[in-house]
């Protein structure tokens, strides 16, 4: 079974007319095209795969990173999901690696990165994380010296997607240590810079390219930061606010997917001499995978379309957004599988590659327990500035 066109019913009320047609397309592309391929058979097989995909994703996929139109990637990354979450992972890394330099206004950056990752050309990459700062981005140790006209960068990076694939990476270092996130600033550093290393893969469970990077004595130009020296932080968490949605909106392409074999199962897999869409049980888990995907995408779409009116903090509806809908989309795939029986857990089956690959959704671009934690500290917030009475 092919990966089915997103249906547009349910969100209908955040959407533009154009939207309608992308969605058609990155559809017709995902189903036909990224469905019925093989998943890599390694890590190896998933790096060589990756590059494939970005020169493939080409053909306007891409477009809407540049535009900064939310809901359309939003779109994009629910229909490659579906039908590849290495092709989702794909686009994903394009947009964490351009956006902060088309939010910064870097124009230098911008014209030499931005054209040719769009056009697939150039892979991009996104290097925040490190081993001793993980959810707490601003204990980093990744230094980054003013010297003259340069940067001087030393440190390390850990669980970095397209380490030692990507043709550029947007990196957060510390320019004052003593400052904590008010220190941190953020670069770009083209792949063959001296003093960049690719250190070694971390390999995952499903295909995605990731792994760790070092940086020694690495000297890139004072003109390839992004944003005032101090102010990376908060570019790195614009960047983030705005692309939460689009993992919620990746979590629920794979979570229709899941319930569309599952809803496919259930109808033909006879037992007890009738069909397991009879039982009421089945019927239990396929009317909550419904409701929860259908919740979910409200959420990711109220989020992105709030981004795309041109709010500058979409903070909380992109935290919820990402953390309900990575969790249900978790517990949506988890009864995908448990109404497949055993078929469900062959390592072959569209819906263990789902079970392997939604998991990390939770996890990586802020935890959902760091999502909950923003959520609350906004409502406390709001309570105690809100007038008394
Ligand atoms: C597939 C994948 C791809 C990734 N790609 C990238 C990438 O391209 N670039 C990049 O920079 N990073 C990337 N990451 C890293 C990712 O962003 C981090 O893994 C994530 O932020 C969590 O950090 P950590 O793994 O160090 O976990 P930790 O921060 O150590 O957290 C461990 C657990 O403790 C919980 N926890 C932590 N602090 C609190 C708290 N205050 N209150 C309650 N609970 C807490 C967390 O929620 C989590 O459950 C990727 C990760 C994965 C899995």
């Amino acid at each position: 079974m092919s990966a089915a066109i997103p249906d547009l019913r349910p969100i209908e009320a955040f959407l533009d007319p154009t939207h309608h047609a992308l969605a058609a397309q990155v559809s017709a592309f995902a189903s036909h095209t990224l469905a019925p391929r093989p998943e890599p058979a390694d890590d190896d097989a998933a790096r060589r795969e990756a590059r494939v995909l970005l020169a493939e994703l080409e053909h306007g996929t891409l477009d809407p990173i540049r535009a900064q139109d939310w809901r359309a990637c939003c779109l994009a990354r629910e229909a490659l999901a579906a039908a590849s979450p290495l092709a989702d992972a794909v686009f994903a890394l394009q947009a964490l690696g351009l956006v902060p330099m088309l939010l910064s206004g870097n124009q230098p950056m911008i014209d030499r990165w931005v054209g040719d990752g769009i056009a697939g050309r150039a892979m991009a990459a996104f290097a925040m994380t490190e081993p001793e700062a993980g959810s707490d981005v601003a204990a980093m140790a990744t230094t980054a010296r003013r010297d003259g006209g340069d940067y001087v960068l030393d440190g390390r990076k850990v669980f970095i997607s397209n380490a030692g694939i990507a043709d550029v990476y947007t990196v957060f270092a510390s320019t004052d240590r003593s400052a904590g996130g008010k220190g941190i600033s953020c670069f770009v550093v083209p792949a063959e810079t001296p003093g960049f290393q690719f250190v070694r893969p971390q390999v995952l469970s499903s295909p995605h390219p990731l792994g760790e990077i070092a940086f020694e004595s690495c000297r890139v130009p004072a003109a390839n930061r992004l944003a005032e020296e101090g102010k990376g932080f908060g570019l790195g968490l614009r960047t983030l606010d705005r692309l939460r949605a689009t993992v919620g909106a990746a979590a629920c392409g794979m979570g229709a997917r899941a319930l569309q074999e599952a809803l496919a199962h259930a109808r033909s897999r006879r037992q007890f001499g009738k069909p397991l869409a009879e039982f009421q049980l089945v019927q239990d888990k396929l009317a909550r995978m419904a409701t929860d995907l259908t919740a979910a995408r409200l959420l990711v779409y109220h989020a992105a379309w709030t981004a795309d009116r041109g709010a500058e903090r979409v903070t909380r509806e992109a935290a919820m957004a990402k953390s309900y809908a990575t969790e249900a989309a978790q517990r949506i795939v988890d009864d995908a599988v448990q109404i497949l029986g055993g078929a469900g857990v062959l390592a072959s089956h569209p819906v263990d590659r789902l079970y392997r690959s939604v998991r990390a959704l939770r996890i990586y671009e802020g935890t959902t327990e760091i999502q909950r934690i923003v959520i609350a500290a906004q409502l406390v917030q709001e309570a105690e500035t809100r007038p008394s009475g």
